[in-house]
């Protein structure tokens, strides 16, 4: 088989498939071999390649045989990146006058952020979960849950362990097609082909991949035929046994004007939540962004105390925390001195402040005493029945979580009780907590109310 050969079956082809297929789909493939019967092309993507195979490859075949070339499969090869700048070096057969160049394909991706990998993410008790479910999907073995959805609050590292996923597999597992984008990238898809009538490719194109990663889902709340769509296209890939991921600022169930059936179609898998941060992960956080700039700028002083200090005082996202952190490195190679704690208060003074809104003793007992139906008064009155005395015991253990008063103050709040009758409330909430899963699941409603 010769590139003439090749030259006339495209042109045939471009009569039987149309313009927009042949330019999207058929033009950027180059004809580089034909050995036993196998004829190979190369592809810029190997998701080009699996779709033209997939939907061109029996045509494609039937074409070169009827030309007279003996073809019994096609292969379809990843042509390895050759930067523009970098002329090609054409080798042996490739013919060098007539490279078409590639058009820029429409893959349905969101490019990925490289910094964001399994190895850039800092594990500690509150996304331990979330993060070994994230790597056993980014193995790409088996489908063991489907979907698998991760929520949790802004800037938790959500987008984070996506990417990760994404970029795990697509450098473990070249042969799948990987698919990220937003929720609100996918609904933009949608609205584009149903404005250009290319709904039959869009349905194509989304149900031909092999992980579809949808990140903030919430987003297409509300959105009537964007959730039709999405959820045509979960139940389709799901069929098939393909992997989906979700991500979401909360559970399904809590997401407001998302239809029932997708709901209940996004519990059916494995559902982890990414907890907020507490200070032991916060502050790892913080010592690799330190090494990692160490690397770049080994200047950097800092003083012992700081990033306590803002491991304890910043304590909203991971996002904020990341931000005070460059701030205070940029300062400090302006200024060419040591980072002090001083330096760090006075730099970081508005951002200090912002996450300075502290829950109150008050608060919690508040929405403690609604949740149980109790009265106020009761909350801090002298009562021992389990019924109010239970709901007391947990408002004194989040007091000592959310608030950072001592165990003699909180005391105090609570009717003027001893400090060791608040530890021992505590305590008690705690080992409950550990296998009462309704306290666990007031604690976590309440948690989240309260941080809100
Ligand atoms: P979300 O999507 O949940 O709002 P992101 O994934 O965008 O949050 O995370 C916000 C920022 O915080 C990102 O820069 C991310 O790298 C960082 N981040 C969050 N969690 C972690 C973690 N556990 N380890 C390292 N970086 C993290
Ligand atoms: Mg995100």
């Amino acid at each position: 088989m010769t590139n003439e050969t090749w030259g006339s079956v495209r042109e045939e082809l471009q009569r039987t498939v149309g313009t927009s297929n042949f330019t999207n789909w058929i033009e950027p493939l180059e004809f580089s071999g034909f050995r036993d019967g196998v004829a190979v092309f190369s592809v810029p993507t190997s998701f080009m390649g699996n779709w033209v195979s997939r939907n061109f490859g029996e045509q494609i075949k039937h074409l070169l045989n009827e030309a007279g070339e003996a073809v019994h499969r096609l292969e379809f090869a990843v042509a390895k990146t050759a930067t523009r700048t970098a002329p090609k070096k054409s080798q042996g057969a490739t013919p060098a006058q007539t490279q078409p160049q590639a058009p820029e394909v429409e893959l349905p991706g969101a490019p990925l952020d490289s910094r964001f990998t399994f190895d850039s993410f800092v594990v500690g008790k509150p996304n331990e979960l979330a993060h070994a479910a994230a790597k056993r999907v980014a193995e790409g073995g088996p489908v063991s849950f489907n979907p698998l959805f991760l929520y949790g609050g802004v800037g938790l590292g959500k987008t984070h362990l996506m990417h990760a996923i994404a970029q795990e597999l697509q450098s473990e597992r070249p042969d799948l097609n990987v698919v990220y984008l937003s929720a609100e990238q996918f609904m933009y898809r949608f609205v584009q082909a149903l404005r250009e009538r290319k709904m039959m490719d869009f349905k194509e194109l989304f149900r031909s991949v092999d992980v579809l990663m949808v990140d903030d889902v919430q987003f297409i709340a509300g959105k009537d035929s964007t959730q039709e769509e999405f959820f045509h296209t979960f139940n389709a890939l799901v069929d098939q046994n393909k992997q989906i991921i979700i991500s979401a600022d909360r559970a399904p169930g809590e997401i407001k004007e998302l239809e029932d059936r997708i709901k209940s179609r996004l519990q059916c898998g494995l559902v982890v939540d990414l907890h907020p941060t507490d200070y032991e992960l916060r502050l790892g956080i913080l010592q690799q962004k330190v090494e990692l700039y160490r690397k770049q700028y080994s200047g950097l002083v800092l003083a012992d105390g700081v990033l306590e200090f803002l491991a304890h005082r910043i304590s909203t996202n991971v996002r904020v925390l990341e931000g005070a952190l460059t701030r205070l490195f940029a300062f400090a190679s302006l200024v060419g001195r040591e980072i002090t704690l001083e330096l760090a208060q006075d730099c970081l003074a508005d951002i200090l402040r912002a996450s300075d809104r502290k829950i109150t003793i008050e608060e919690i007992q508040r929405k403690v005493s609604e949740h149980y139906n109790i009265r106020l008064s009761e909350m801090i009155g002298p009562k021992r029945v389990r019924t109010i005395a239970r709901p007391r015991q947990v408002a004194m253990f989040l007091s000592k979580q959310l608030t950072s008063r001592s165990l003699p103050e909180i005391g105090r709040r609570f009717g003027g009780r001893d400090h060791t009758t608040v530890m021992h409330g505590v305590k008690r909430i705690e080992e409950l907590k550990a296998h009462d899963n309704q306290i666990a699941e007031d604690l976590e409603l309440l948690r989240r109310s309260l941080e809100a």
